[in-house]
């Protein structure tokens, strides 16, 4: 695990986060800064830079963020008005935490197109 990585040190317990779910591929935190009512991180537990890094090989961890995020968006009573997972990539996509986590937002309405 790189040392200086946010993510990868909450994971690790050497900083706090409000964790509310965690399996050994993906760990779920609240956002910090949260943009809607309910505003989640779905983080991968191993290190993985960002979305241009996974490979064939990280198929089935992007299968489990996402269904993880269908059962926390169900726990957190959003599943059936709807709700967002976004996934922000590099500069421009405004990615700031360079390990490999999927928003996931509900609890109102949201805008199209995303600023
Ligand atoms: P991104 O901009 O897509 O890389 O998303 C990074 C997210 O991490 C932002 O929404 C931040 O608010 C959030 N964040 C930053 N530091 C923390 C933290 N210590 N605990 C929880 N969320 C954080
Ligand atoms: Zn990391």
């Amino acid at each position: 695990m790189p040392s200086d990585c946010l993510f990868c040190r909450i994971i690790a317990g050497e900083l706090p986060s409000a964790q509310i779910y965690s399996d050994d591929t993906v760990v779920a935190i609240r956002d910090i800064s949260p943009q809607a009512p309910t505003h989640i991180l779905l983080l991968s537990r191993t290190h993985v830079g960002s979305v241009r890094e996974i490979g064939t090989a990280d198929h089935d961890l992007i299968g489990k963020i996402f269904a993880a995020g269908t059962e926390l968006a169900t726990r957190e009573g959003i599943a059936e008005d709807g709700y967002r997972l976004v996934v922000n990539v590099g500069r421009h996509g405004g990615q700031t935490v360079d390990h490999l986590h999927v928003h996931l937002l509900g609890g109102r309405q949201m805008a199209w197109p995303p600023g």
